[in-house]
């Protein structure tokens, strides 16, 4: 089965805001920025059996707020999962799947290393969707996964802003680098994991390519290497 995933500019919004609160600021008694966030996906579904079609329509994400946050991994709460996706459902929306970020600073791998394999899903995150779709039964069972990648680049460059692959974008945001990344994974009988064709879609991304409000820069603190802050323009 094909899998479109459709991103309103909403959920697009959150994505960014958290995304970036996540990257800039520093977080309880984190030493550094750069954190991960992690966040379920919330919206519709529309099946197209004559297609073959899975259509999910995001409509808003909800950070976890209990997840425990590092620079280098983060880690959900199940118990605020169940209860998210049950909440939602009373008022109508399904939980779709789940994303998280990937945050580099300046430092910290090229742009290009980024793009070839640092807006990838890590073996981290491929081990953990494989123990998610173990607690399913079902044979056809899948789940949705983003990543948000934001690399830090001394100044703005937009050069290669734009589709990089049917499930990939790449935009700037002031003199950082995003790649949102959405997959979506089955598995086969042998318990390995399966990546299912996926396509992104986010006409407000595909639109403008990269976004084109005022916004400052990030940049290290004086005398801190891994220390953010946002200079407004
Ligand atoms: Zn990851």
């Amino acid at each position: 089965m094909k899998h479109v995933v459709e991103v309103t500019q909403s959920s697009l919004t959150q994505m960014l805001l958290n995304g970036f609160e996540a990257f800039v600021i520093k977080h309880g008694n984190n030493k550094r920025s750069g954190i991960e966030f992690y966040a379920s996906v919330y919206g519709d579904i529309e099946l197209n059996e004559k297609d073959d079609e899975c259509r999910s329509i995001v409509q808003f994400v909800s950070v976890d707020t209990s997840a425990t946050m590092k620079s280098g991994s983060v880690e959900s709460n199940e118990a605020a999962e169940d209860l998210k996706e049950q909440l939602a459902e009373q008022l109508g929306y399904y939980r779709l799947g789940n994303m998280h970020s990937h945050p580099y600073l300046l430092a910290e791998m090229s742009l290009d290393e980024v793009r070839k394999r640092g807006c990838e899903f890590s073996d981290g995150d491929i081990e953990c969707f494989k123990q998610q779709l173990e607690n399913y039964e079902a044979d056809d069972a899948y789940v949705l996964e983003f990543v948000l990648t934001i690399k830090q680049l001394e100044k703005q460059n937009t050069s290669k802003d734009g589709r990089i692959d049917d499930n990939v974008i790449e935009f700037s945001v002031g003199n950082c680098k995003c790649f949102l990344r959405a997959q979506v994974f089955t598995k086969d009988d042998s318990e390995g994991l399966i990546e299912s064709p996926t396509q992104l879609v986010c006409d407000y991304l595909e639109e403008f390519t990269h976004l084109t409000a005022e916004f400052g820069r990030v940049k290290a603190k004086p005398n801190r290497k891994r220390v953010l802050e946002y200079k407004p323009v």
